[in-house]
């Protein structure tokens, strides 16, 4: 049997692995990469954050994404309060530096523009090949075998493995390191339209976020006149559906007063697609000569869209744990570890506490009054925009949020604010904007 033999080797070539691969072969490395499927693939998770843009530079990518992308330059929510109004989270206002723009992308070219760029840094990035088995040997190396389009198999030795396979979650689901959080299950459907209305002038590259009874809508504005909508909702809401997914989403985004006023037009692009968007942690992140990066951790929620960043920026901050370990100073692999694991969790449990309240009348209530005592709404913008790691001025500003928060919860179970009319739809035609603050 021929071993070849590699110094890192990735499962999986989507944002995660193929940001891994692109910056572990500008150090230097022999980086192989696996991907199961071929690229360009459809994929979920077209809006990106404004935090992911210097990554993008790094990796030598920023012209590419420009001729692909939407420029993005902020958020809007319609709650249930202000069904007449949706308020607009500019990223320009975010504290700190960090860009005051993003891009909406079809994750087909993004991801394979990642992919290919690896390949340009120098990376093996193999298409059409699946990894089935991995097993760790004595030497602290990692033995992978893999199987091509063809049903070939190869076996590898890899002296440092990362885990990048997203949502298959290859070594958590192997190791059962997976937990689901049963409190946050949800299920999204999601499709193209065309000839969608988009937003005013420069704001027409911005996500719209529409909240509504059973859950919560997506208007993800992309090139060539398409508009990607999703409806993320209660599981139990999808199970009533009668009829065909195009016919539920349709009729879903329809009930909200605002959606309906801009696809009056729309003609459907891509037949509706459904997926279970569990919410789950693995109770490992790495160990020796292994981590996993991106989904193939963790997984929250898409409302902030946050997944690309999350899985780009914990690629990066994987170089380091890598390199300690090629290096084969145990002491300092250690100490990288633990850094990474502490900035990973504190970027995902940031997004996790805003996710976990996002449906509720208070969150409701304080998105429809954005209130900028103490720069808090521009705390909130720099969490939008994904600056969620290491800016100690938004940590504290979150942190003051979240005082806010539980002061707003106690005035609405005592009765001064008003609960339901920060929650109940108000059927009232779209009227206007206004910006946060
Ligand atoms: C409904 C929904 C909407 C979302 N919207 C957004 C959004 O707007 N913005 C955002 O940032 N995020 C969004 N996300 C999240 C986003 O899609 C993910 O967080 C992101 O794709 C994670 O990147 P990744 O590289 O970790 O995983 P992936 O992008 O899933 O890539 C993993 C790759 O690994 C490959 N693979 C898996 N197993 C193997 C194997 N055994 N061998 C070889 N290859 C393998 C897969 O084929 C895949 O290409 C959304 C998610 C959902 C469910």
């Amino acid at each position: 049997m021929t071993i070849n033999k590699t110094d890192i080797l990735i499962i999986g070539g989507g944002p995660a692995g193929s940001t891994f691969g692109n910056l572990a072969a500008q150090q230097g490395w022999q980086v192989t990469l696996f991907e199961k499927d071929s690229h360009p693939r459809f994929h979920i998770g077209e809006s990106l954050l404004p935090m992911t843009m210097p990554i993008v530079d790094r990796l030598g990518l920023r012209e590419e994404l420009e001729e692909i992308g939407v420029r993005k330059l902020g958020a809007d929510f319609t709650t249930f309060r202000g069904g007449a109004y949706h308020h607009t989270y500019p990223f320009a206002r975010a504290l700190g530096d960090s860009p005051d723009h993003a891009f909406q992308v079809r994750r087909s070219e993004f991801d394979q523009m990642l992919f290919e760029g690896s390949r340009r840094a120098g990376v093996d990035a193999r298409e059409q090949v699946t990894v089935t088995r991995v097993d760790r040997l004595e030497s602290g190396d990692h033995r992978v075998t893999a199987v091509d389009a063809d049903g070939q198999e190869s076996v590898w030795q890899t002296r440092f493995l990362v885990d990048a396979s997203g949502r298959d979650t290859f070594l958590s689901g192997k190791n059962n390191w997976k937990h689901r959080n049963p409190r946050h299950a949800s299920a999204a459907v999601f499709a193209h339209y065309r000839g969608v209305k988009r937003r005013a002038d420069e704001r027409e590259g911005d996500i719209s976020i529409y909240w509504f009874e059973h859950g919560w809508v997506w208007m993800i504005p992309l090139q060539n006149d398409i508009m990607s909508i999703g409806a993320v909702c209660d599981p139990e809401y999808i199970k009533s559906r009668s009829g065909s997914l195009d016919e539920f989403l349709l009729k879903t985004v329809n009930s909200m007063i605002g959606v309906r006023a801009r696809i009056r037009d729309a003609e459907q692009d891509r037949p509706a697609q459904a997926t279970g968007n569990y919410s789950y942690l693995s109770n490992r992140m790495m160990g020796d000569g292994f981590l996993m990066i991106g989904d193939a951790f963790a997984f929250v929620d898409p409302v902030f869209s946050s997944g690309v960043h999350l899985a780009m920026s914990s690629a990066e901050r994987g170089i380091d744990v890598a390199r300690t370990w090629l290096d084969g100073d145990r002491r300092a692999y250690k100490k990288a570890c633990r850094r990474y694991e502490r900035i990973t969790r504190r970027g995902l449990e940031t997004f996790a506490w805003f996710i976990y309240r996002f449906r509720t009348p208070t969150m409701s209530y304080l998105f429809s009054n954005p209130k900028n005592s103490f720069r808090l709404v521009e705390g909130v913008v720099s969490m939008l925009a994904g600056d969620v790691f290491t800016n100690r001025a938004v940590r504290r500003r979150l942190i003051m949020f979240k005082g806010v928060y539980a002061f707003v919860t106690l005035l609405m179970r005592l009765g001064v604010i008003d609960a339901t009319s920060g929650s109940r739809p108000r059927r009232r035609p779209e009227a206007g904007s206004m910006v946060s603050g």
